[in-house]
């Protein structure tokens, strides 16, 4: 039985929307923020290509993400949502999904609550994701976008934080996530296959060279596609 079947979710995992869900015990995930999903974790969902709807983005070399606030549902009262500000409440006026990122992210600034835990996914294309792993959504903001107003959110991927049995830990060293371009390049340049094997389950991006002995996550000359069974014959000769 492979890891995969496990249930674990390892970073970078490639998997489809339906395992997604599985992996997330939901039928299906329509929404891109989930604030608790579960009570101990949150689940957002990032696309960040050209036709995404959100201005997502990487700094510190793929360590932090800023995260973009969602927009109100279309209606006929807004009919572009775009050209009005992202609601911190919903109509009924308990908070919204922006709202409630917003107040946890807060209370961490504030140094009043430990870390909010976030499972981060992302979309290559349609049906294939990839797993971003644990983040904690350290802080957040409001800032002016054209005429309106949008929430940031920032979170930093933090390294060995996967047990969500374990209570959340603050100051866990960071670590770099792969960047969009690059993975697409990567999956396109592999065509979704390992690049071992040519099989086209359980994928998995690859560092060439580890990201531990001064690989670069930001080139895809150094990520590569490998199946599980290959990934553990790696990891196995490099240890
Ligand atoms: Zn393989």
């Amino acid at each position: 039985m492979s890891n995969r079947q496990a249930g674990q979710s390892r970073v970078n995992d490639v998997i489809s929307y339906l395992e997604m869900c599985v992996r997330e015990g939901e039928s299906s995930l329509q929404r891109g923020m989930n604030f608790r999903l579960r009570p101990d974790h949150s689940v957002l969902l990032m696309s960040i290509q050209a036709n995404s709807p959100y201005a997502d983005r990487l700094e510190d070399d793929g360590a932090t993400l800023i995260y973009e606030g969602h927009d109100v549902p279309k209606s006929d009262e807004y009919p572009i949502p775009k050209s009005v500000d992202q609601p911190m409440h919903l109509p009924s006026g308990k908070l919204s999904q922006n709202g409630k990122f917003y107040e946890a992210a807060q209370a961490t600034a504030e140094l009043q609550a430990p870390p909010e835990r976030v499972r981060v996914y992302e979309k290559l294309k349609k049906g294939i994701w990839s797993y971003n792993g644990v983040f904690h959504l350290v802080d957040s903001w409001v800032e002016p976008d054209d005429c309106r107003r949008v929430f940031k959110f920032k979170l930093v991927a933090v390294e060995g934080d996967e047990d969500l049995a374990v209570p959340v830990r603050r100051g866990q060293p960071h670590r770099r996530i792969i960047p969009t371009a690059v993975k697409v390049e990567v999956w396109n340049r592999d065509k979704g296959k390992c690049v071992q094997c040519g099989s086209t389950d359980e994928l998995h991006f690859d560092h060439v060279l580890p990201y531990a002995k001064g690989g670069t996550s930001l080139t895809a000359e150094n990520v590569q596609l490998l199946c599980a069974r290959h990934n553990l014959k790696k990891r196995d000769r490099i240890q």
